[in-house]
């Protein structure tokens, strides 16, 4: 979340349908604009309402993540910098509003995704050299480092919460919402949207997105970026209110001596998850859709199953490092794969009592 675009950012998979609302004759647009924040282009898309108060819509949402960006970035000087420096230190402090519900929230995203999703290993990503914006250039850590940085076990829970005040048991914490940003600001923002009275609106960050309402009564069709990172793997439709998260390996990386290395860390063993090029999760809020995904990403997909149960998912769709799919059934009820040859693994369902 914290990256400049590159020329080869994903550009949105969107595909926005239709726009004559029949009835009263008129031309009922989805307006759109673009603008960027957490280092992708966010398309935002707002129906249902008129233009003008689409763009005040639009420029209060921009400001939001303005605002969220500076406010999360992990090593840029700001609220969740100031945080990681003051748990280094032990000390008891007063963490800044913006930054106190995403620990309440992320930390109980670590727990039921069993740490695999882990915003407390802020140091191991650093050594992999994906905090900075640009990871090209970058080699891997030496062994030794990563030994070190995994004995040091940073975990949610060594953050102790008393209100608004908290300190860390262990000063190898350092917050790192990479995984979970994105996702926590877009359901901030759809907050917003809709307390300016906007009920049919998605924010889409780079193929990640929330979508809320439909326009003129048909769902949103959301295209699954391949996990090449090229081109479209399915489509979904949603409406109502839901989030579509992937996780892919195509991300971010960067390749030293022939071989790649991706940024989506195993925290048990301190280097890239290997099983899996990439996981889709639709889920009703898009901050347990991002960890998810990410968690869902380092399980791979021999455990992604207890994983998904365990956080409550009810459709995830991981693909494997030998472009195998494994999804639970209501996941393959939903999806239209653009191609037919896909090795198709279906798991049990996912919730109890009504095949899912
Ligand atoms: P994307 O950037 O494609 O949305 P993710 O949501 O999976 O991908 O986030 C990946 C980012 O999250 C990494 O760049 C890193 O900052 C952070 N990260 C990597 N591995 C983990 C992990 N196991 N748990 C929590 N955060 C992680
Ligand atoms: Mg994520």
């Amino acid at each position: 979340m914290n990256r400049t675009p590159s020329p080869l950012t994903p550009i949105l998979l969107l595909a926005l349908i239709v726009l004559t609302l029949t009835g009263c004759g008129q031309q009922e647009q989805i307006i759109t604009s673009r603008f960027l924040a957490f280092g992708t282009m966010i398309d935002l898309s707002i129906s249902g309402v008129s233009s003008k108060q689409a763009a005040a819509a639009t420029a209060a949402i921009e400001k939001d993540f303005a605002q969220m960006h500076k406010s999360w970035h992990a090593w840029d000087p700001g609220p969740l910098g100031r945080v990681n420096r003051l748990i280094t230190t032990g000390a008891k402090f007063s963490v800044p509003p913006s930054v106190l519900e995403m620990i309440r929230r992320s930390s109980e995203l670590a727990v039921s995704s069993d740490h695999l999703f882990n915003p407390a290993i802020g140091q191991l990503i650093d050594a992999w050299g994906f905090h900075s914006d640009d990871p090209a250039g970058h080699r891997p850590p030496k062994p030794e480092v990563i030994t070190q940085l995994l004995q040091q076990n940073p975990r949610m829970s060594n953050l102790v919460l008393d209100g608004i005040t908290m300190y860390s048991t262990n000063p190898n914490v350092k917050l790192d919402f990479g995984a979970f940003g994105k996702g926590f600001g877009i359901d901030l923002a759809i907050n917003h949207l809709r307390q300016m009275g906007i009920e049919n609106a998605i924010i889409n960050a780079g193929g990640d997105l929330r979508a809320i309402g439909s326009p003129q009564d048909r769902p949103w069709r959301i295209a699954i970026r391949h996990p090449s990172g090229k081109g479209t793997l399915a489509s979904v439709e949603v409406a109502g209110d839901e989030s579509v998260f992937t996780s892919g390996d195509y991300e971010r990386n960067f390749t030293w001596k022939g071989q790649t290395y991706h940024h989506i860390i195993d925290p048990r063993s301190g280097y890239p998850a290997t099983d899996t090029s990439s996981v889709t999760v639709i889920h009703p809020d898009a901050a347990t859709a991002d960890a998810a995904a990410t968690a869902l990403f380092v399980a791979g997909p021999n455990n992604w199953y207890n994983i998904a149960r365990n956080m409550g998912l009810r459709y995830v769709l991981l693909v494997d490092k030998d472009r195998a799919i494994h999804m639970n059934p209501a996941m393959q009820k939903r999806l239209k794969l653009d191609k037919k040859q896909y090795t198709i693994n279906l798991s049990p369902a996912l919730a109890n009592g009504n095949n899912e």
